[in-house]
């Protein structure tokens, strides 16, 4: 068997390819246009990549730049993914397309879980990618790769429509090169939902709520301390929360009694 250049991968598929090509099998000459020898990933990637149905869903002016894509000039249709789902139910293809704000990780992740397997996710542009123009913005996340996996990242601010087609080709490699005996969506153990984090103060993942207690709730021994601490990771003794004071209890007391009031009046 010839060896395959190393890196090419179309080629090393051949070579598996041809171990099943052999004289003993006889295909009769008026059927030899219609028979195709091939293994089983190549059928079952060549489905799946070849009708990839993007979710509808855009977050900011990237969004534009992917509805271009779509559209007559570009022509997603190429690729059989010209049926952009409304529903994550029926999408494979997550494109992440603009800046992600924390009010919109919430929904971005809950809409992840909802998708069935397989499923992929393109992060478009700088902002999806790591915060973009926005980074360490108030409200802007540093990339949406920080709460579900990316499969397939395209730069930009924004990427041409070239890009992203760039970057779903890049994704259909991808595809092509699973295997059916290994994909995580057929094993017995199924993918866990990600927990959906929580919008407070700040946005927070659900799984770290007892680091975050611990943290806010003890008391560095002084400012040089807690910084050392929470470089380190360490952890620290929880300490009891601090009682209110008697004005701060008076203050929520009255607040209580004006929403009282106002659902009464409504
Ligand atoms: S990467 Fe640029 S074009 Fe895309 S959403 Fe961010 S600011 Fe807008």
């Amino acid at each position: 068997m010839a060896n395959a250049p190393a890196g090419d991968f179309y080629a090393l598929k051949q070579e598996q390819v041809n171990q099943y090509l052999h004289d003993t099998i006889v295909v009769p000459e008026d059927l030899q246009a219609n028979v195709m020898v091939t293994t089983l990933d190549k059928v079952y990637n060549w489905s799946r990549r070849t009708s990839m149905w993007p979710l509808l869903f855009g977050l900011a002016c990237c969004a534009i730049e992917m509805i271009a894509t779509a559209a007559s000039r570009f022509d997603l249709a190429r690729f059989g993914m010209e049926v952009m789902r409304p529903s994550p139910r029926q999408s494979d293809l997550m494109i992440v397309s603009g800046t992600v704000t924390k009010k919109m990780v919430p929904a971005i992740v809950r809409i992840y879980n909802q998708m069935a397997e397989p499923r992929y996710v393109l992060s478009m542009g700088a902002c999806a990618t790591g915060g973009g123009p926005f980074k360490e913005g108030y409200n802007v996340v540093s990339g949406i790769d920080k709460y579900i996996p990316v499969d397939v990242y395209v730069p930009g601010c924004p990427p041409t429509p070239e890009a992203l087609i760039y970057g779903m080709m890049k994704l259909h490699e991808k595809v092509d090169r699973q295997s059916i005996t290994k994909v995580p969506w057929y094993r017995k153990e199924t993918s866990d939902a990600i927990p959906v984090p929580l919008l407070g103060p700040d946005i927070f993942d659900p799984r770290q709520v007892q680091l975050i207690k611990e943290y806010t709730l003890a008391k560095p021994e002084s400012a040089a301390d807690g910084e050392k601490r929470r470089g380190s990771g360490e952890k620290r003794e929880a300490a009891a929360p601090v009682a209110l004071s008697d004005a701060a209890k008076e203050r929520i007391a009255q607040a209580k009694a004006r929403a009282a009031a106002k659902r009464q009046t409504a």
